[in-house]
Parts: C-alpha cells; sequence; structure tokens
C-alpha cells in the first residue's frame, strides 16, 4: 500500500480513538454526578428517620408535662380536701383525684409504649448511618477508580496527540485538509476500493476514473459521492479475499 494511505489510515485510527477518548473524559462530571445522587437517597433515609426520632422525642416530653400538669392537679385537690364542707364537695375532690390518677396511668403506659418505639427508632437511625457509610465509602472508591481511569485516557490522549502530530508532518498538506474535511463530516476519511465500487458508500467507479486513481498520486482522488479519499486495497488483502470465497 502506498506510504500516504498507510499514514492517512494510521491518522484516521488515532482520531477515532481520540473522539472516543473525548467522549469518555468529559462524561466524568456526568458519572460523578449518577454516582452522588445514590449517595443523596441514603442521605435522605437518614434525614427522614431523625425528623421521625426528634418529633416522638417532643411527643414524649409533651407527655411528661400532662403528667406533672395531672400530678399538680391531684396535689391540689388534696390540699384542699382539709377545706370542704359538705360530703358532696369531698366526693367531688375524690373523683376529680380518682380521675387525674386514671389519666396519669393511661400515660405512663403509653410512655412505655413510647420507649419501645424510640428504641426502634434509634435502631432505624443507626442502620441509616451505616448505610449512608457504607454508600460513601463505595463512592469514594468508584469515584477514585473513575479518576485514575480518566488520568490513564488523559495520558493516552496527550500519547496519541504527539503521535498524530508526528504522522500529519509526513502528509501533503493539501491531503490532509481533504481528509480532514470528510472526516469532520462523516467520522471517516478513507475508502477502500471494492472491484470497481466505493467500500463505503457502493457507489460505482467509472472505469476511466479506476484507472487515474491507480495511475496517480495516492490521496489525491476522491469518492464523487460520499468525498472520501478512495485506495486500492493490498494485493495481499485482495488474494487472501479472493481465496477465502
Ligand atoms: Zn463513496
Amino acid at each position: 500500500m502506498h506510504s500516504t494511505i498507510e499514514l492517512l489510515l494510521q491518522v484516521q485510527t488515532l482520531e477515532q480513538r481520540l473522539k472516543e477518548l473525548d467522549g469518555e473524559i468529559t462524561a466524568l462530571p456526568r458519572r460523578i454526578a449518577a454516582l452522588e445522587s445514590r449517595l443523596a437517597t441514603h442521605q435522605q433515609a437518614l434525614e427522614r428517620s431523625r425528623a421521625a426520632f426528634v418529633s416522638h422525642q417532643a411527643e414524649r416530653k409533651q407527655i411528661d408535662r400532662q403528667i406533672e400538669t395531672l400530678r399538680a392537679r391531684i396535689e391540689k385537690s388534696r390540699s384542699h380536701s382539709s377545706e370542704v364542707k359538705t360530703n358532696q364537695e369531698f366526693k367531688a375532690l375524690k373523683d376529680e383525684i380518682a380521675f387525674a390518677e386514671g389519666e396519669i396511668s393511661k400515660q405512663e403506659e403509653r410512655l412505655l409504649q413510647m420507649m419501645t418505639e424510640g428504641e426502634a427508632l434509634e435502631a432505624t437511625i443507626a442502620e441509616a448511618e451505616a448505610a449512608l457509610a457504607n454508600a460513601r465509602k463505595d463512592l469514594d472508591s468508584e469515584r477514585k477508580q473513575l479518576e485514575s481511569q480518566v488520568e490513564g485516557w488523559k495520558q493516552e490522549k496527550h500519547r496519541l496527540l504527539e503521535q498524530r502530530k508526528d504522522l500529519r508532518q509526513q502528509i501533503d498538506e493539501m491531503i490532509l485538509r481533504r481528509f480532514d474535511r470528510v472526516f469532520r463530516l462523516r467520522g471517516q476519511g478513507l475508502a477502500v476500493i471494492e472491484g470497481d465500487v466505493c467500500g463505503s458508500c457502493r457507489v460505482r467507479l467509472r472505469p476511466q476514473y479506476l484507472q487515474d486513481i491507480s495511475n496517480g498520486q495516492a490521496g489525491s482522488f476522491i469518492c464523487e459521492s460520499c468525498s472520501r479519499i478512495l485506495y486500492f486495497p493490498e494485493p495481499d488483502a485482495v488474494a487472501a479475499d479472493s481465496s477465502g470465497k
């Protein structure tokens, strides 16, 4: 194969790899954001369980206050008992005390129940904290892995850019411009001639044009349909191809 075509094929391979690398490198922030959104779910679960515990605590305090109020009321009623004059008044006082005592024991039962509930809520918080810590650890290691992968890609890109510069210096400027234009457009700058058609777009090439290509300067002829630079395959490849059929 003519060296210009060989060089162009190498440039094309480099360009394609560079495009892939750029895609991978620019996808990094999006990938990290996806990892972090997984963390956010755990964070929200933890916040919810903490909020549930706080409101549960507030309810407990309220019940404590209610019990205190009831006890104070009982105390007051008892201190009044010496002042009552009638049986009716005495009975009313006794009923009031009995009622308050009944309320207290109801609230105390509720408090006992709430203690069990509080323990369950604390356990939920501990679980959510552990899940979050685990997720954070996973995230950190995945992030590090991604970052070192991207670091590798950046180094590869740097290396390829150097190679590309080297290769391009060896190719005729006009041919390079032609190649660049169609590569940008189609992701490929070259097309191999298969028999009498363009191997990329399958358009038939005129016999005279085929003749011109084989006699002319490699890299100077483009497919009139798809604009890719045309080249003949290596004789070896043709032989292998036809013997395989
Ligand atoms: Zn073509």
